[in-house]
């Protein structure tokens, strides 16, 4: 059982393998160490995935690459291995140029190379956006409920931390948004389109909107719009990289961790003006993206038409669940995700454990009375709906 990403982490009396406590005080066991003294007292994240049947609890892809994409890739990774004694390309061109034709082939946007950047996952990606424009004294802003990172990118790079409030719908309002921009004077907008843990999508116009305020904040404020789960978008709802050609300030993030199904790769990547994309070169560590992860990369992706094949079945299925969970009574947010919220329920931990105890793990996040489960298999989600018939009583 390996630790995941953040996402993995349920509330609740999940067995972990590391639970260290920083001592928050010299009077603590140890030796006196100079921790920040923001990070006093923190938990490191550390809960272990758990091992039951039916995992859909951190929104990944359930189907495993195929049989054709394993050879590709291994193949790949012994051609870089025998390179290995040297570093890898810094500016990873060709993985860029890669990526930049994905793009096009997906959301019809044509971007230059110059403009694609990546890294290990698109959190490390995030990291470099707040490394670059957040800081001491400087302030990122978002609208909450959204992803539960975003406070600790801010955290770890000492940006002060603001979060507006989305609508009871999880909509975002123009308004608000904006009189939030133009109070807090943000460096740093994070939008999530489609949004986590909601799955709802922003309007063009919001997010046209948003970066029209952003632009006013004196001194600059760059707007990431976070698509980790773009590629789900339903039908007619457009994607940021639309927005790039006007807006320098617009940095659209991207990862191979969803749709891919290749979360374990640790590729994310993002799309934005060549000003923008040049200072996050200041920024990151050099040869940050390793030879193998590059290799690994560049193999899937001259599979992309393939790797992506479920997405259309996996937005099928979504749908369907929505629909379900709706006929049952429960309130579902829209989604174009792969994931739904649905509730909500007075006890939603005793829910999340009956479901566990059947096992199927689902999430324990949002507001409260909410539950977040990622869209599985056929076979997966049926488990999950039996389960919840029986643990909820539907
Ligand atoms: N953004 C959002 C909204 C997410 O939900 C996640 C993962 N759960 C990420 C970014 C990070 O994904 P990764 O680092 O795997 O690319």
């Amino acid at each position: 059982m390996a630790p995941t990403d953040r996402d993995a982490a349920a509330p609740g009396a999940l067995p972990t393998l590391t639970h260290v406590t920083v001592p928050a005080s010299p009077a603590t066991a140890g030796p006196t160490l100079p921790l920040r003294p923001e990070l006093a007292g923190l938990e490191p994240y550390g809960a272990p995935q758990l091992d039951v049947p039916v995992l859909l609890n951190v929104n990944e892809n359930p189907y495993a690459p195929s049989e054709a994409v394993v050879a590709d890739v291994a193949a790949a990774v012994a051609q870089a291995t025998r390179g290995l004694n040297r570093y890898p390309d810094r500016d990873f061109e060709a993985l860029r140029a890669d990526l930049a034709a994905y793009l096009l082939a997906e959301s019809g946007v044509a971007l230059g190379v110059e403009q694609l950047w990546a890294a290990n996952g698109s959190n490390e990606v995030m990291l470099h956006l707040l490394q670059a424009f957040g800081g001491p004294g400087r302030t990122a802003l978002s609208f909450a409920p959204t992803y539960s990172m975003y406070p600790e990118y801010a955290r770890d790079t000492s940006t002060a931390w603001v979060a507006g409030r989305r609508e009871d719908d999880f909509s975002l309002d123009v308004d608000v948004a904006c009189a939030a921009i133009a109070e807090h004077r943000p460096s740093v907008v994070l939008l999530a389109s489609p949004n986590n843990p909601t799955g709802t999508a922003l309007p063009a116009a919001t997010v046209r909107a948003v970066l029209d305020a952003a632009a006013a904040v004196p001194g600059g404020c760059v707007v990431v719009v976070d698509e980790a789960y773009g590629e789900f978008r339903r039908r007619g709802t457009p994607s940021a990289l639309e927005l790039l050609a006007d807006h320098p300030h617009l940095a659209v993030s991207r990862t191979m961790s969803k749709a891919f199904g290749l979360a374990g790769a640790r590729v994310g990547y993002l799309a934005a003006s060549r000003a923008l994309v040049d200072t996050l070169r200041v920024v990151r560590l050099p040869y940050h993206l390793s030879a193998v992860t590059q290799a690994v990369a560049r193999a899937a992706l001259a599979h992309s038409a393939e790797l992506m094949a479920q997405v259309g079945s996996l937005r099928d299925e979504r749908d369907a669940l929505v629909r379900w969970l709706r006929e049952r009574g429960l309130q579902v947010a829209d989604s174009d995700a792969n994931f739904v919220l649905f509730g909500l329920f007075e006890d939603r931990h005793a829910v999340w454990q009956g479901l566990l105890d059947r096992g199927v793990l689902i999430r324990e996040v949002g507001p409260p009375g909410w539950l977040r489960v990622s869209v599985g298999t056929p076979q997966e989600t049926r488990a999950f709906q039996d389960a919840l018939v029986e643990v909820a009583g539907l």
